[in-house]
This record gives C-alpha cells, structure tokens and sequence, in this order.
C-alpha cells in the first residue's frame, strides 16, 4: 500500500466512532503525488490557494464529479468568481464584502456552495476571521440578507496551550447558532478537535507529509 494510504487509514481509523470527514489538505502536492488517495476512494480535499488549485483541479474534477474541493485559505473578493466555479466548500469566509461578492457570483453562475464562517477565536491581529463579537451580526447577515448556505464554523486557533480552550468555544458557538458542521482540527491537533465534536479535520502533512 502507499504511504499516503497508509497513514490516510491510521487517521482515520482515530476517528472511527465519530461522523467527522477527513479533508486531505493537498496543497503545494501535485496530482501525480497525491493521486494513490484519489484511486483508494478519498473524495474530500483542501486547498488554499484559488491559482493553485484551478491549474491542479479543474481539469480532472470535470471529469471525476464525486471530487469535493474545499477551499481552506484566505479569499480575496477579486478571486471569488473562479472560487465559486470550482470549489463545492469554502470555510474561510469572513467579511461582508467577500459573502455578498460570493451570493452575487452564485447567481451569475447559478451553483450553490456550502460555507463555513472563519471565527478569529484567539483574536489574533495577523490573522483572518470575523471577530468573536462580531460573529452573530455576521452570520445573521450572511442567513438573512444574502442567503449563503452557512453550514458551520471554523478556525485555526492559536499555536499554544489553549487550543482546547478554542476548540471549546467553537462548539459551543456553533451549537448555539444552530449549525451543524464545525471544520476544526489539523495535523497537530486533530484529536483533541475530535472531542469537541469537529465533523470536518483539515489534515495536511500528516497524510501527505511535511510541505517544504
Ligand atoms: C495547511 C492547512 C491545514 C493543514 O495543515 P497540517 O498541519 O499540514 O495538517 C489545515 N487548515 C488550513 C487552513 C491550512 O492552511
């Protein structure tokens, strides 16, 4: 068996009492590279860059329809038209102008997508995500005003001590909105994601190895 396969499976067999869906993160891997996962019947992968995965995907994904692609990087408004072509997930949105950019793309092209609002939960200036007092506001908006299929919450918590903490929060917040989804947990932190009920893990050099 190959390796990526072989590790794929040691993952997954962590989560086998529980409905979470494994996002292999293949970004920076080619298809040639990753393609031992593909023919083992894995249909869920993630990228985080638009360029990137057009040039990798968009070819093959027309010609292998069950192929879900989960765009996991910050998104630029001037690259949503192509986003919303190609990929069926976005979990990075996390500002008004970028959810009404999407809506209005969905019209034009008439697909729908399913979202998850990116929660800035260590309010961490660098990085992206909707401010943790700003989220229900936000997310009202996103239900109400433009209709965007928000399924469920996600975030990269803070590299430290208290990802659990972050973890905690996420799926009590998730809970509380009524969302069904929660996309959290990566190489390093998966199973401590796990036991707060994380349906998505973002697993990326664990499966594929370390990205250079
Ligand atoms: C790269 C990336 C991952 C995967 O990271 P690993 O540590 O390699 O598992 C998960 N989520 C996001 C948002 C990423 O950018």
């Amino acid at each position: 068996m190959s390796i990526i396969v072989d590790r794929f499976e040691k993952i997954k067999s962590n989560i086998k009492y529980n409905p979470a869906k494994i996002i292999a993160v293949s970004k920076t891997y080619t298809l040639d590279y990753i393609k031992p996962l593909i023919d083992h019947g894995h249909v869920h992968f993630g990228e985080n860059k638009v360029q990137e995965a057009d040039s990798k995907w968009s070819v093959f994904k027309n010609k292998n329809i069950n192929i879900q692609l989960h765009m996991i990087g910050k998104l630029q408004s001037n690259k949503a038209k192509k986003a919303v072509e190609l990929f069926d997930y976005i979990h990075s949105v996390d500002n008004e102008k970028l959810a009404l950019t999407l809506s209005k793309c969905e019209k034009a092209i008439n697909r729908k997508l399913k979202y998850f609002i990116q929660v800035n939960v260590g309010m961490e200036k660098h990085k992206s995500g909707i401010p943790i007092n700003q989220l229900d506001q936000f997310y009202n908006y996103c239900l109400k005003e433009i209709n965007l299929d928000v399924i469920g919450l996600m975030a990269i918590p803070p590299n430290d001590a208290d990802v659990e903490k972050h973890f905690k929060y996420l799926y009590e917040t998730n809970l509380s909105l009524g969302l069904e989804e929660l996309s959290m947990g990566m190489s390093a932190d998966y199973m401590c994601a796990l036991k707060y009920k994380s349906t998505f893990i973002r697993i990326g050099s664990a499966i594929f190895g370390k990205r250079d």
